[in-house]
């Protein structure tokens, strides 16, 4: 048993040294520091059914990068004279148990506003309060805290992007400077009856993947993300002058945006209050920059909007039960859904960014704009709850709030209203990406079909599919719908749906919807 007072400092997210004010807590007036991440088996549990490598919830890309983020965290926790714990459990069976046998007097978290943190950090609260041990549970995550937005706005979470703005303002630390540096970390008191592990391989986890096997070309950790932040504010041009929409979606080999998404958020490797602060600092010294939203800052500020809705909208994930979400009759269709998931549907541009979404688990927002309205309200007709599922368990970068806001916004089932502007297939990516490079990238087996040719195949003739060594219907599939009859009907029915929300002034049940099939 050690003698003097412990700290615990459980990381969930927030896989980081700088501005970790959680860290920094535990750290102040403390013997000793145990800084501890559960690998908890809802998340990690390998799944050998799922359609691709990694468990039921996330696939191997992000299940890597999240391994990559531990063991930066742990070097950089040496550095500072201490080291990570990692053990496996249930995480508030582990934590009460750390918290008993390690005599802590303080446990110390970032606060979350996921529904699955919240529901565990309350057990660990209450666990807390009847054994006297101090709680603190800081806002480090995102750059204001979304219940005093809500408090704001009268109880209720604003609607419309321009209204979230007005109700921020400035967010109240960005005046001060953070602490970005921590010289030291008290040392890891005596660890008693646990066995604690080293960071685990992704083969010591049960996943069968090779462990040399890389898809996707993002490295995961602290040090990956702080460089990555360095790199793209260095072109100071491009930070002022940066418009989201004029981004290319297909640029892959340098994408148009900062790629700071998975660090952001998933393991919040990269602080959002320093990367705005960042930002903030390089606008000081041009002599004009963009705004939002189509800013930098603008971009961060949706991120902002997105999580103080979710945080104030019961069912914020779900169609039924939800008072923001329009009531849509989508059809059910695991056969379309599969060809969608497993990039089948016939259509290059839609298809390699599913590859993409497989392999690397990020894609530009627009092609995600692309493949959500495909799945939806373009030409599929299906739930966007099913789409949402895919992107959550593949993405690097999958949170939440975010997701969930923007398939609700892309379905048009809120934000969003206006169903008749439509994506199309095949037109919308060769705007950007003439010769189909992206294509050819993502879908090698499309890669010899000439340009006239890469984002219809099934127009090319069969002398020409020959030569391509692409025989459309036997090496890659014909459309799964003929887009022009498909998106028509789509308008019909959410315009349909759209009449009944209307009439019923948005209180729609269930069997309405069913009325409409
Ligand atoms: P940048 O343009 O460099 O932006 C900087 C940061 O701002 C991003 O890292 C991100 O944290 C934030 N940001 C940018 N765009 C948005 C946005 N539209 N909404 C909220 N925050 C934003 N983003 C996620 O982080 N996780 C998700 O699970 C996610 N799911 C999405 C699902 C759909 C259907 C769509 C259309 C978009 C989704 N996005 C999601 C939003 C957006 O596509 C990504 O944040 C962005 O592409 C990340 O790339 P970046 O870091 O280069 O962005």
């Amino acid at each position: 048993m050690p003698s003097g007072s412990a700290s615990l400092i459980w990381f969930r997210k927030g896989l980081r040294i700088h501005d970790n004010p959680a860290l920094e807590y535990a750290s102040r007036a403390s013997a000793f520091v145990y800084p501890l991440f559960v690998i908890d088996p809802h998340y990690m549990e390998p799944d050998p059914k799922a359609f691709s490598p990694g468990s039921t919830r996330a696939g191997i890309s992000r299940i890597r990068f999240l391994l990559e983020s531990l063991a930066d965290l742990d070097l950089s926790l040496k550095k500072l004279g201490s080291r990570l714990l990692v053990l496996k459990g249930e995480p508030s069976e582990v934590l009460i148990r750390c918290l008993k046998e390690w005599d802590v007097k303080k446990i110390c978290f970032e606060y979350d506003t996921d529904p699955y943190y919240q529901a565990l950090d309350n057990k660990i609260k209450n666990y807390a309060s009847l054994a006297g041990i101090e709680v603190f549970s800081p806002v480090s995550h995102t750059l204001f805290n979304p219940a005093d937005i809500i408090e704001k706005n009268g109880g209720r979470p604003p609607l419309s992007y321009q209204s979230f703005l007005k109700l921020a303002g400035e967010p109240s630390w960005a005046s001060s400077p953070l602490l970005v540096e921590l010289s030291s970390v008290p040392p890891v008191g005596d660890v008693a009856s646990f066995e604690i592990s080293q960071v685990p391989t992704l083969k010591e986890l049960g996943y069968v993947q090779n462990d040399q096997e890389e898809l996707t070309p993002f490295r995961g950790g602290e040090s990956e993300a702080l460089r990555r932040l360095r790199e793209s504010l260095s072109d100071k041009e491009w930070v002022a002058n940066f418009e989201k929409p004029k981004g290319d979606p297909s640029a892959y080999i340098k994408p148009a945006t900062t790629v700071l998404s998975p660090y952001l958020k998933q393991f919040g490797c990269l602080s959002s209050r320093y990367f705005y602060q960042c930002l903030k600092d390089v606008y000081k010294n041009v002599k004009r920059h963009t705004s939002p939203p189509v800013s930098l800052v603008g971009q961060l500020l949706w991120r902002e909007f997105f999580y103080t809705v979710a945080f104030g909208t019961p069912n914020f994930d779900k169609m039924n039960g939800n008072k923001i979400c329009k009531q849509i009759p989508w059809n059910d269709d695991d056969e379309l859904l599969a060809a969608w998931r497993e990039a089948r549907t016939g259509y290059p541009w839609i298809d390699a960014i599913m590859v993409q979404l497989r392999e690397w688990g990020w894609m530009h927002h627009l092609a995600r704009h692309c493949v959500a309205c495909f799945l939806t309200r373009g030409d599929l007709f299906l739930h966007w709850e099913k789409g949402r599922d895919v992107f959550e368990r593949l993405l690097i970068d999958s949170d939440w709030a975010i997701n969930n806001g923007n398939w609700l916004w892309l379905s048009c089932s809120s934000f969003f209203y206006q169903y008749n502007r439509i994506y199309s297939p095949t037109s919308f990516g060769k705007k950007y990406d003439p010769h189909g490079d992206y294509i050819r990238h993502f879908l090698p087996i499309l890669k010899d079909m000439p340009k006239e040719y890469i984002y219809e195949p099934w127009t090319a003739p069969l002398s020409v599919q020959n030569k391509a060594k692409c025989i459309i219907g036997r090496d890659y599939p014909k459309p799964v719908v003929s887009h022009d009859s498909a998106s028509k009907e789509c308008r019909r029915k959410m315009g349909e749906a759209y009449a009944l929300n209307k009439k019923l002034n948005g209180v729609v049940s269930e069997d309405d919807v069913k009325s409409l099939r």
